[in-house]
């Protein structure tokens, strides 16, 4: 069918809601995926279709093998950098889940998760035919996962089916609260029960060190799209030589008629994952990556000082790790919901206050509690985002301490 020309007019100049350059963007999923210069040259370079395919080695064509542009080596790096035997990039964090859950358990198996688990999580084991059983998570205000329930969850599945879980997965920092969870004790659970670890990195691996040897991890996945300076889709599977064989099998299919069959591929990857661009900014970032990773120390600075500063309004308060330890933060804040009830703009005052100050990224209409994350804003960015807060706080005639 032919679309007339005025309907495909707004597609022409696509713009995003604002500019990264002239705002102070504190959105919780964004700031660990703002592109680095070089993954921007990236995009161009490598924006046509299949543009990474130029040297595809014909034998045992596979992107992971390629080296020019130097995607072989670079896996090997990702690999070394995690503390992990082998790597490779796949859509997101969720399908790298879906491929060890799938890969490693059987229909009906169960997975134990942690309480704070990603929804990607819950609907990875669901399509991998995996039921979970989840640890329990201790109450306000610092919402700590009870990490040495994973031993009692582990035997609940072994009584209740009579075999081991499938594997278990820790959430390294939640979604909800950038609580950062201490992975060598459930690596230490699992390797006793010989049940596969895999650690979820989302919002950590790319920001923070993670060194998967060090915690006993078996697998480890990531988001490049949230963590490292990439493009989306990119995740991250990484995982010890020893489930090699599992999780990477090869094809095995053979056609009917023709007899082809595909044996240089992977199955699980469904032979090639992300080629083009997405995985191009997620490799020309990796340098800056590995650099940045050392000044997490002074990320969680600028964290505990925004939220000392935050703080200062009366009955504004941070829930979970305290003090933080990671950049995600999560605020009770009662006292701008109390100024709502009362807004022509209900819950969406707030959201207009910061976004009159270039800020941006508070969920809008929230008020009664909210999420940011300060990662990669520098000092001063910092400090402005904290001022426009206490700024709106006694604009409304909120106590400031
Ligand atoms: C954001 C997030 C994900 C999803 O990552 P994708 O790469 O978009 O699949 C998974 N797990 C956790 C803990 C997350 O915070």
């Amino acid at each position: 069918m032919r679309i007339p020309q005025e309907r495909l007019e707004k597609y022409r100049n696509l713009k995003r809601e604002f500019s990264e350059e002239d705002h102070v963007n504190l959105q919780p999923i964004q700031r660990g995926g703002v592109l680095s210069e070089e993954a921007m040259r990236a995009i161009i370079e490598f924006g046509d279709g299949y543009s990474t395919c130029d040297w595809c080695p014909p034998k045992s064509a596979r992107l992971d093998m390629i080296e020019k542009p130097p995607i072989k080596d670079f896996y090997n790096d990702l690999a070394e950098f995690l503390g992990m035997d082998l790597a490779r990039v796949v859509t997101r964090c969720r399908e790298a889940k879906f491929i060890a859950f799938r890969m490693l358990g059987a229909p009906g198996d169960y997975v134990v998760v942690d309480g704070l688990a990603h929804y990607s999580s819950y609907i990875a084991a669901e399509l991998a035919g995996l039921k979970v059983k989840e640890v329990p998570v201790g109450g306000p205000p610092e919402y700590k996962v009870d990490l040495d329930a994973y031993a009692a969850k582990i035997e609940e599945v072994k009584g209740e089916t009579g075999r081991l879980p499938a594997a278990v997965l820790l959430t390294h920092v939640d979604y909800q609260y950038g609580n950062v969870n201490d992975a060598e004790v459930v690596g230490k659970i699992a390797r006793d029960y010989g049940v596969p670890f895999i650690l979820n990195c989302a919002y950590s691996a790319g920001v923070m060190p993670v060194d998967g040897k060090n915690v006993q991890a078996d697998v480890i996945t990531g988001s490049g799209h949230k963590s490292w300076a990439a493009s989306a889709p990119t995740g991250i599977l990484a995982l010890r030589k020893s489930l090699e064989e599992k999780l990477l099998r090869r094809a095995s299919i053979q056609g009917d008629l023709t007899s082809r069959s595909f044996v240089s591929k992977e199955l699980a990857l469904l032979g090639c994952t992300v080629m083009g661009a997405p995985l191009l900014t997620l490799i020309a970032s990796f340098p800056a990556v590995v650099e940045r990773i050392e000044k997490w120390d002074e990320e969680v600075q600028k964290a505990r000082f925004f939220v000392g500063e935050l703080e200062r309004i009366q009955g504004v308060k941070q829930v979970g790790d305290r003090p933080k330890r990671h950049t995600l933060i999560h605020f009770e804040t009662e006292p701008f919901f109390r100024v709502s009830q009362s807004h022509k703009r209900k819950g969406y005052f707030l959201y207009d206050e910061l976004r009159a100050r270039k800020i941006v990224g508070i969920q809008p209409g929230l008020t009664k509690h909210f999420k940011l994350n300060t990662y990669g804003l520098t000092w001063e960015q910092v400090r402005y985002a904290a001022q426009a807060f206490l700024e709106i706080a006694e604009k409304y005639g909120l106590e400031v301490r």
